[in-house]
C-alpha cells in the first residue's frame, strides 16, 4: 500500500474542492453574524500562512491563540499546522499566572489575540519570554495602540498577503500540530501535544455512526471552546466532512445558543453540562424550534440523569454523552444505545445513558485495581486507563509525566465501574473520591440523584472529615429559581436511589457552586470553604 501521510493539508484541500460552496457562520460580535464559504476560507487560510512566514513563522514555531470560536481563530487552524508549525490554543479563562506559565512553556513566538481579550493580556506582555510578534484579530484595519512594539493587525497582515501562498507537501505524519494545556486544579497546566497524525484519526472517527456520526448534511455548532481541546474536534472534522460549521463568538448565553439553532438549523452540537442546564431552562421560558437537532452531545463532565430525561423526552432531542481528556483529542466514548438495548424499559435506557458509554473504534480501555481488569459486573470500581493513536503518550516537557502514563497506558485518574453491557461509568475522580470507613462512596451517583429532584438546579457532593468514618459525604446543593426544599426532603428523595450508608450526612444549600475555566464543578474550591465544616 501507498504510505502516504495523515496530514492536515489533505482536509483543506478537500474543503476547497468538494464543498466549496459551504459556509462558517460567526458570530464575531453580540450584533454581527459573519458568513465566508469554505473556497474563500481557504485562501484567507493561504494568506495568513504568508503573513505568519514572513514574520518569520517556520517548521516547529509555535503560535498561540486567545481567542473565542470564530472564522479567524478557524483560519489559524489550518494555517498555523499546514505550514509546519505547532498551533497552542490558549485558554482564555486561565488565571493569569497560568496564562503566563503555559505561554513561556510552550515558548510561543507569536500570538494572535482577539481585540476584545487584548486588555486581558496586555498587563502580563512584560513577563512573556519568547513572544516577538502580537496579531490582533478583529475587524479593524489598524493595530491598537500598545506598549508592546511589534503589534499588527489580523486583517490588514492578510490584505497584504499571498493568497497562492504554498503549503509544504513533504510533512511527516508525526510531525507536532497543536497544543492544549489542561486546565489544573492543583499546581501548574500540563501541556498535550497533538501530532498531524492523531488529529486526523481523530476527525476521522467523529465521522463515524457510534460516535458524532459527522457529515456533509451536518449543520454543526460547537459550543465547546476552540481553546479546550480543539472544540473537541469540530473545527478539523468540520473541514474535512463539509459540514456547515456555526461558530458562537465571544460571551455565548443560553439565548444565544438557542437563537442560533433556530437561525442556523443546526443539526449537531456539543457543550458541558453546565451549558445544556441554561439552555434547557431558556427553551422552557422562550421557546424555540430546535427540530433541525438530530444531537446534543454533553461531556466534560457527569451529566445528571433528570437533564438527559429532560432532552430526549421533554424537549425530543437526542442527547448523548461522550466521555474525554484533554490528553485523548478527546473522544474516548460515547453513550448511544445499542441494538442489545432496544428492549430495555425506559429506566434502563436511562441508566444506559448516563453512563460514559462504549469506547470508539481503536481506542482500548480498561478499568484496573489492584487485582487488575475489573470484572463487567457494574459494582467493582477501579481506575480507568485508556491508549491508542490519539492518545497523549507523555505531558509536554514535563516531569510529571510519569504519573498518568506507565505501562503504555494513559491512567486518567477517574474511577469507574463497567455494566454488563461493557459501558465505562465514571462514579468520581481520584481527588473527589469520598473514603467512609475504608468504603468508596460515588460522588457522582449522589449527585446525579440530588439533581433528579425538581426543585435542585445544581448539586456537588464533597467529603468532610469525619470522626468516626474519616470521611462522610456532604451535599451542596443550588435550588432552581423560585424553588423550595428542605435538607429532609431532599435526603428522603434519594433514598430509594442509593445505599442508605451513601445518604449525605448534611445539606448546605449555596447560591452557585464554584466552577473551573471550563465550567465544570471545582470541588477542591468548595472542600476549601467548608474545611472547617461540623458535620453535626
Ligand atoms: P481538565 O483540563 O479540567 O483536566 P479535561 O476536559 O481534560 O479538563 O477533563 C477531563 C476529565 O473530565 C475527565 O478525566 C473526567 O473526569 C471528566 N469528564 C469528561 N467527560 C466526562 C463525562 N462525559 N462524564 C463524566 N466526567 C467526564
Amino acid at each position: 500500500m501507498m504510505d502516504t501521510q495523515l496530514v492536515l493539508t489533505g482536509f483543506l484541500k478537500r474543503a476547497a474542492r468538494y464543498f466549496p460552496n459551504k459556509q462558517i457562520i460567526s458570530r464575531t460580535s453580540p450584533t454581527t453574524t459573519h458568513r465566508i464559504t469554505f473556497k474563500d476560507y481557504v485562501k484567507r487560510t493561504h494568506r495568513l500562512a504568508d503573513a505568519l512566514a514572513k514574520l518569520g513563522m517556520t517548521r516547529g514555531t509555535k503560535v498561540g491563540t486567545f481567542a473565542w470560536n470564530h472564522h479567524r481563530h478557524l483560519e489559524a487552524y489550518f494555517a498555523v499546522p499546514c505550514s509546519g508549525a505547532i498551533l497552542h490554543t490558549i485558554n482564555i479563562r486561565l488565571a493569569p499566572e497560568h496564562i503566563i506559565y503555559i505561554i513561556n512553556h510552550a515558548q510561543d513566538e507569536i500570538l494572535l489575540i482577539d481585540g476584545d481579550l487584548f486588555p486581558l493580556v496586555e498587563p502580563a506582555l512584560s513577563h512573556l519570554k519568547t513572544v516577538k510578534h502580537i496579531i490582533i484579530m478583529s475587524d479593524d484595519l489598524a493595530a491598537p495602540e500598545s506598549s508592546f512594539t511589534n503589534v499588527y493587525s489580523y486583517e490588514q497582515l492578510l490584505e497584504q498577503a499571498d493568497e497562492n501562498f504554498v503549503f509544504p507537501d513533504d510533512l511527516d505524519e508525526n510531525l507536532q500540530a497543536g497544543m492544549c494545556y489542561t486546565s489544573a486544579t492543583t499546581g501548574m497546566p500540563k501541556g498535550v501535544v497533538y501530532t498531524h497524525r492523531s488529529i486526523v484519526l481523530h476527525s476521522l472517527a467523529l465521522g463515524l455512526a457510534e460516535s458524532f456520526a459527522l457529515t456533509e448534511r451536518d449543520v454543526s455548532l460547537p459550543i465547546v471552546p476552540m481553546f479546550h481541546v480543539n472544540a473537541w474536534g469540530f473545527p478539523f472534522a468540520a473541514l474535512n466532512f463539509g459540514s456547515n460549521i456555526v461558530l458562537p463568538g465571544p460571551m455565548v448565553t443560553p439565548g444565544i445558543i438557542l437563537d442560533l439553532i433556530e437561525q442556523e438549523k443546526v443539526t449537531i452540537t456539543a457543550g458541558v453540562p453546565t451549558i445544556w442546564l441554561g439552555v434547557l431552562a431558556e427553551q422552557e421560558k422562550h421557546p424555540r424550534d430546535l427540530s433541525s437537532i438530530r444531537l446534543v452531545i454533553s461531556g466534560g463532565s457527569a451529566s445528571p440523569k433528570g437533564l438527559i430525561q429532560a432532552y430526549n423526552e421533554k424537549l425530543g432531542v437526542p442527547y448523548v454523552n461522550a466521555y474525554g481528556m484533554t490528553e485523548t483529542s478527546p473522544l474516548v466514548s460515547m453513550s448511544h444505545p445499542t441494538s442489545e438495548m432496544d428492549n430495555y424499559s425506559a429506566d434502563e435506557l436511562l441508566d444506559m445513558r448516563v453512563t460514559q458509554g462504549l469506547t470508539v473504534s481503536l481506542i482500548e480501555t480498561e478499568v484496573v485495581n489492584e487485582n487488575g481488569p475489573v470484572p463487567w459486573d457494574g459494582e467493582t470500581m477501579g481506575e480507568l486507563r485508556v491508549r491508542g493513536p490519539w492518545i497523549a503518550s507523555s505531558y509536554y516537557q514535563d516531569e510529571r509525566s510519569n504519573e498518568a502514563f506507565r505501562e503504555g497506558w494513559l491512567y486518567t485518574g477517574d474511577i469507574a465501574i463497567l455494566t454488563k453491557e461493557g459501558y465505562i461509568k465514571i462514579t468520581d475522580r481520584t481527588k473527589d473520591l469520598i473514603k467512609s470507613g475504608g468504603e468508596w462512596i460515588s460522588s457522582v451517583d449522589l449527585e446525579n440523584a440530588l439533581m433528579s429532584h425538581p426543585a435542585v438546579f445544581e448539586a456537588a457532593v464533597i467529603a468532610v472529615p469525619h470522626p468516626k468514618w474519616q470521611e462522610r459525604p456532604l451535599a451542596c446543593v443550588v435550588l432552581k429559581e423560585d424553588a423550595s426544599a428542605t435538607k429532609d426532603e431532599l435526603l428522603s428523595f434519594i433514598e430509594q436511589e442509593v445505599a442508605k450508608w451513601w445518604i449525605p450526612d448534611d445539606v448546605v444549600f449555596l447560591n452557585e457552586i464554584p466552577k473551573t475555566s471550563v465550567g465544570k464543578f471545582l470541588k477542591a474550591k468548595l472542600r476549601e470553604d467548608l474545611k472547617h465544616y461540623e458535620i453535626q
